[in-house]
């Protein structure tokens, strides 16, 4: 039923995958082992506030990619027979590396048999031009697409979460991709330290009028090892409640054009990295939540939309 209601009212990756790929599509989630630039040995600032020790990899670093690929390939393979599978560069900043090195990473991805293309996340401000260039071609050879870390369309949030970056520099790299014709997906956190849901429906407007490709979207969460971990500990921050994120996310989404593919809703922490909301556990709970709120409030993707594209 809930599924029902969003997939009605939220243009969701998932058919666009399969009309795309003409079958089931997965991505199989990949550690480079590249690291991350914002962290030390980097700028040396320490990381981003929301970001545990671990960034969003599972440990597998320095692994060759081939043998992550066919590991999770196999995997697929023992609950369902995917058509294709997506090379998804997931942890830390995947395009922090020279340029020759990045080149080869990519390449071995797409040579791995059954990988249709490749998913590239990383920081807005880690994209050189040598680095552009490599993803223009190669997005010429197979689907592409970057997912680019913004989180908020305010500076002073991103000041107080430590992003190392402003709204410019996201703002700068989109308009790069689309030069170079890459598609980009925002990555946004709803609830960041000192905002309201007003704050996330102006970054929602920022998005809409910036004409992103797609969207993936979660509450904020509060990770174990993560430095907002010591501030909610000492009782500086109180995370929202389901209800709160699910109507904010609900009027974001409502604000985004019709046309933007929303890749995410929730996210999927996992038990032992979870400290808080403990309600951020239970996927289902939460866009059950989300799809009750686009119902009472009569909200679907486009319908506060203010721009045409
Ligand atoms: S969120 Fe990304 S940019 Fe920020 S510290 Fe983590 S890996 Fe680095």
């Amino acid at each position: 039923m809930d599924g029902r209601v969003l997939a009605q009212r939220v243009n969701l990756l998932r058919p666009w995958l399969q009309g795309r790929f003409g079958g089931e599509v997965v991505k199989i989630g990949l550690d480079a082992g590249l690291g991350c630039p914002h962290r030390a040995g980097g700028t040396g600032a320490g990381g981003c506030a929301f970001c545990p020790p671990h960034g969003s990899g599972r440990g597998q670093g320095g692994e060759p990619i081939a043998e992550q690929l066919a590991r999770g390939l196999a995997r697929l393979a023992g609950h369902r027979r995917p058509a294709k599978a997506l090379a998804y560069f997931q942890a830390y900043t995947s395009t922090w590396a020279p340029v020759s090195h990045l080149a080869a990473l990519y390449r071995q991805a797409l040579a791995v048999d059954g990988v249709a293309g490749l998913v590239i996340a990383t920081r807005p401000d880690c994209i050189d031009e040598a680095v552009w260039e490599l993803l223009a071609g190669l997005q010429q050879r197979a689907p592409l697409w970057l997912e680019l870390g913004l989180q908020s369309a305010h500076d002073r949030t991103l000041r107080a979460i430590g992003r190392g970056h402003d709204v410019a520099c996201f703002d700068a790299a989109v308009s790069r991709a689309r030069q170079a014709g890459i598609k980009v997906v925002a990555h946004v956190i709803l609830g960041l330290p000192g905002e309201e849901p007003r704050h996330t429906e102006a970054t929602a407007d920022h998005l809409a009028r910036l004409g992103v490709w797609g969207v993936k979207l979660h509450n904020l969460m509060i990770l174990q090892g993560a430095p907002l971990a010591r501030r909610h500990a000492a009782g500086e921050m109180v995370c929202w409640s389901r209800e709160t994120y699910a109507l904010a996310a609900a009027r974001f989404l409502a604000r985004l054009p019709r046309s933007t593919l929303v890749h995410r809703l929730a996210a999927d922490p996992g038990p032992d990295r979870l400290l808080a909301p403990d309600w951020a556990a239970d996927k289902d709970g939460v866009l059950a939540a989300l799809a009750a709120a686009m119902v009472q409030h009569d909200l679907e993707q486009g319908s506060l939309c203010q721009i045409s594209h």
